[in-house]
């Protein structure tokens, strides 16, 4: 029903609202307040600095005006709040000069500055506070609309036309967790009449928006599972027994966990799609092997894709390593390989007589083609589009696909933006390992800290020197990569070779750098971030990061555990001057922790979620109320509460479902039929 249904909205008015996204009168009653103002009076030792805050005093100096360049003016005057005085200034609101009076009583709402004693007025009424509400809903409005007047609206819409909303919750989940009716909710979350009020009407609101969500992301899981049958890899259990037997330790815990998962998932008939996490060095390698070992023993080949050509051979020595004893044919297909080699390799490759291939993106090219793939993996899969992963995953049948990464997502991030796969965790790493040393150095420290580098340099070791950017910006005052390069170069003359890595290079240019350094030819590589993903030399040990206050609390973490590989204890020497708190926060917490899971749940509550990923690529759900990091146990309850509904069968029968059902299909998940 149109908004102009409702008394008052004409079709000016309708106008303006279409501009804000409103047409209809449900549209209208689901604006929604993008934050509250919080009117209740709180002690002012309590506030933090900054803070907004309300607060009654009684006005004890004669307000003071002033008026300054043109047309500007401030009003000041001292305030005694309970048994502080403070000082509140009002900017450009002369008239007020005629309005306070000293001993009025007044409330005041505005910022705290704690170190001047001030508050910079925003809003202020004379007398006591007058109950408002303890919190007050602040719209976003466009145009000459105001909040005020959307609030009129707002109130009408409901008592005309409440009963509009209807409730879409099934019943047994509303009384579950006791959750408010969805009519009476949202009219709380406009006009809120109480703190308990506001607190229900949000908390149902915020399992709604969860549980729709992941209901839309179960239904796909589930149709992605029935409607692509996967293979049945019936792998030799006592020959992989055996294969894990020849490592050269036993695995961890969370490994034997994670392969537990993995084979479950490639015996079932369904397709494997699943995400399996590992911090840099928990030993996703040795996981991958099993992996491809299995798959092998069940009859099939196996494919194994990574960003790099570097990485390629890095891979293909290691599991090489490993397979070869136990009877596989592992090789290598990068765009190097090429002629009559390249041929040879393919029609092995066709004939069967090739169990695992590992390349990178060679392996999607038209003429390679398996003879009987079961198991294609990825590494670090966020640097392959979705259409290069498409691709390899169309080269078999219907293959198990695993996608392994070193990024830790925290998990709240990863049930919702991987919310149709499977998640698995490798959270333990392996015993004995040495832990990075990290410090948190200021750039006058930068001398010491090259006399540091310069001694690992002369024991033998060699060492990283990130920088952020290659190119001088007016706006970043960031240090420039060749430029720090020419000075290392000139600093280390003849004692050490100091290399050049950055993403302008041309790819064989890269791979040439990252081998002379992989072979010591270079004992220096001042590099960009392209030396962030999965590169191995144990013999660096040192790494300096230069501005590291630029970088996410993640990506250092990535940075870093290119140290620290070998049997050597490792260093990371942070040169930052950061200037907020928080930067102060997220530098000293490198500094205590090598976990990377505490290190990403840290960003996302530092930066919040739409930073973590980047900006671009974040294909992050918007909620209206829900906060996915602060909600994150209803965002859990949520999802299990949608995978027990779609894999009911009363989900499909019974009338307590329509609503939901009726929302799968207006998000075009379900198309009409039915599933099962
Ligand atoms: P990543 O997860 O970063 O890919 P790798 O698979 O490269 O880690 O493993 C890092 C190192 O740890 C390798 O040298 C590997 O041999 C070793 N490693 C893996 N699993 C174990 C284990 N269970 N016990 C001891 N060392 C292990
Ligand atoms: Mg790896």
């Amino acid at each position: 029903m149109d908004v102009q249904n409702i008394k008052g909205i004409g079709e000016e008015t309708a106008v303006q609202l279409n501009e804000m996204g409103i047409s209809t009168v449900l549209d209208l009653m689901e604006y929604l307040p993008y934050r509250y103002d919080d009117n209740r009076l709180k002690d002012l030792e309590e506030v933090k600095h900054d803070e907004r805050v309300t607060v009654e005093g009684k006005v004890h100096s004669e307000p003071a005006l002033m008026f300054y360049g043109r047309k500007k003016s401030r009003l000041t005057l001292r305030l005694l709040v309970g048994r502080n005085l403070i000082q509140v200034t009002f900017f450009n609101q002369p008239y007020l000069k005629k309005k306070i009076n000293i001993h009025d009583t007044i409330t005041v709402a505005g910022k705290w500055d704690k170190n001047r004693q001030t508050i910079t007025a925003q809003k202020y009424s004379v007398g006591p506070q007058t109950k408002k509400g303890d919190f007050e809903p602040v719209y976003s409005v466009k145009g000459s609309m105001t909040v005020n007047t959307l609030r009129k609206f707002i109130k009408k819409a409901f008592e005309e036309y409440g009963d509009f909303e209807q409730e879409n919750l099934p019943s047994f989940l509303k009384e579950k967790y006791k959750l408010a009716d969805r009519q009476k909710a949202l009219y709380h979350l406009h006009f809120p009449e109480s703190t308990e009020d506001m607190k229900q009407a949000r908390r149902r609101f915020v399992y709604e928006e969860f549980l729709l969500f992941q209901l839309k992301m179960q239904m796909l899981r589930k149709i992605e599972r029935e409607h692509s049958k996967g293979i049945q890899q019936n792998y030799d259990l006592m020959k992989v027994k055996q294969f894990i037997g020849t490592l050269p330790f036993p695995l961890t815990n969370a490994q034997k966990r994670v392969v537990n998962e993995i084979s479950a998932d490639m015996k079932s008939p369904y397709r494997m799609n699943r995400l399996l996490q590992g911090d840099v060095g928990s030993g996703k390698t040795v996981v991958a092997a099993i992996s491809l070992y299995s798959s092998v023993t069940a009859g099939y080949q196996g494919a194994l894709m990574v960003p790099t050509e570097i990485l390629a051979e890095q891979h293909a020595n290691s599991l090489s390593e490993l397979l070869e004893p136990a009877g596989l044919t592992v090789a290598l297909l990068t765009s190097s390989v090429k002629g009559k080699r390249r041929k040879l390799l393919l029609e092995k490759l066709k004939q069967g007589k090739i169990d695992i291939l590992i390349g990178t993106h060679a392996l999607i090219q038209d003429d390679v083609q398996f003879e009987r793939l079961g198991l294609v993996i990825t590494d670090e899969q966020h640097r392959f589009g979705v259409e290069q992963r498409r691709v390899l995953r169309e080269k078999g049948e219907s293959p198990d696909v695993l996608f392994m990464t070193a990024t830790p997502i925290p998990r709240t991030l990863a049930i919702t933006v991987f919310g149709e796969m499977d998640v698995s965790i490798i959270d333990e790493m392996p015993a004995g390992r040495k832990t990075i040393e990290t410090y948190w150095a200021k750039a006058d420290m930068l001398p010491r800290v090259l006399s540091f580098m310069e001694k690992e340099l002369a024991n033998g070791r060699q060492a990283y020197v990130i920088c952020p950017l290659i190119e001088e910006s007016d706006k970043l005052d960031v240090q420039n990569a060749i430029d720090v390069h020419t000075q290392l170069v000139h600093h280390f003359g003849e004692r050490f070779h100091v290399g050049l890595m950055h993403g302008r290079l041309h790819p064989d240019e890269k791979d040439e750098v990252m081998r002379e350094f992989s072979d010591n030819a270079l004992q220096v590589l001042v590099s960009t971030t392209v030396v962030e993903v999965g590169v191995n030399v144990p013999n660096a040990t040192f790494m300096l990061i230069y501005d590291a206050e630029r970088f996410g609390l993640s990506q250092l973490h990535q940075l870093r555990g290119r140290v620290g590989r070998g049997s050597e204890q490792s260093y990371c020497i942070l040169l930052a001057e950061p200037r907020t708190d928080i930067g102060k926060e997220r530098m000293k917490i490198m500094t205590e922790t090598n976990d990377g899971f505490v290190l990403s749940e840290k960003d996302l509550e530092l930066r919040g979620p739409g930073d973590f990923f980047g900006k671009k690529q974040s294909g992050l759900p918007e909620f209206k109320v829900a906060d996915m990091v602060h909600d994150y146990r209803a965002l859990e309850t949520a999802r299990a509460d949608a995978q027990k509904l779609v894999e009911s069968t009363s989900f499909w029968e019974e009338e307590d479902f329509a609503h939901l059902r009726a929302y799968l299909q207006a998000t075009g998940v379900l198309k009409g039929e039915k599933l099962d």
